[in-house]
């Protein structure tokens, strides 16, 4: 099977968009969670991942969205960009988004949003975060988003310790013998310095794995959020990918 690895997409339908035009054919989307929050089109990018066969986890923003969490540990621009979220979505994005699950295991694959450890919260921004993580699941490999950085966390169990894998790679990465914790990085709101959407596609077959990026049109989901008078950094972070 090949599966379109998404995450944090943020209500940025721009992108996503971008990355189903440049994805090589796939069997399956895998959306490690927050479709909604910050961005301007929260109940397209909802609807718009029903077109396919798929399966989407919850993320901290999706959950502040359908109100399952409290606004009060969220900065204020978020906060802001949430609240309008909210008022803004469709009973039945409100439905779907409420029906996800923070964590599954899939096809031998461990999903969470953020880690497995604290699968809504957690960043796994290091590498001995990520050592500690490889406790809590027992598949070979998970899948996180949350951190909108692309990543890899190869374990060492001879030395108790983690690699870090930084992309780019030329082509497709084999997994394995390794355990892995991947993140294949944010399509709506990149923080790694550049401002193309990122996804991955893995597949299962080969066992392979291959970071991509994709330019889309940042002034269309900029312009929508001035519309929509989203905050003003929020807009301005999209460009910089920052
Ligand atoms: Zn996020």
């Amino acid at each position: 099977m090949r599966y379109l690895i998404i995450s944090d997409i943020h209500a940025n339908l721009a992108a996503l968009e971008a990355v189903l035009d440049d994805a090589p054919p796939f069997d399956e989307i895998w959306c490690l969670g927050d479709l909604v929050g910050y961005g301007p089109d929260p109940n397209e990018c909802v609807e718009r991942i029903q077109d396919f066969p798929h399966i989407s986890l919850v993320g901290n923003h999706d959950w502040a969205a359908v109100g399952r969490l409290d606004l009060s540990s969220f900065n204020t621009d978020a906060r802001i960009a949430n609240a309008w979220t909210q008022s803004e979505l469709t009973p039945a994005a409100r439905e779907y988004l409420s029906g996800l699950p923070t964590h599954l295991e899939h096809d031998g694959f461990y999903l969470a949003h953020a880690s497995p450890r604290e699968p809504v919260w957690e960043y796994i921004l290091d590498a001995s975060l990520a050592y500690a993580n490889f406790a809590y699941f027992s598949t070979p490999i998970c899948l996180v988003g949350h951190t909108h950085i692309p990543i890899i966390f190869e374990l060492d169990e001879k030395r108790q310790r983690c690699e870090t894998l930084i992309p780019p790679f030329p082509g497709s990465l084999v997994l394995g013998p390794h355990r892995m914790i991947i993140n294949p990085g944010s399509v709506g709101q990149p923080r790694d310095g550049d401002p193309r959407a990122s996804y991955a596609i893995l597949d299962t077959q080969e066992m392979t794995w291959e970071f991509r990026r994709i330019a889309y049109p940042v002034e269309i989901t900029q312009e929508r959020m001035r519309a929509r008078g989203l905050p003003r950094r929020l807009i301005e972070r999209l460009g910089m990918g920052r």
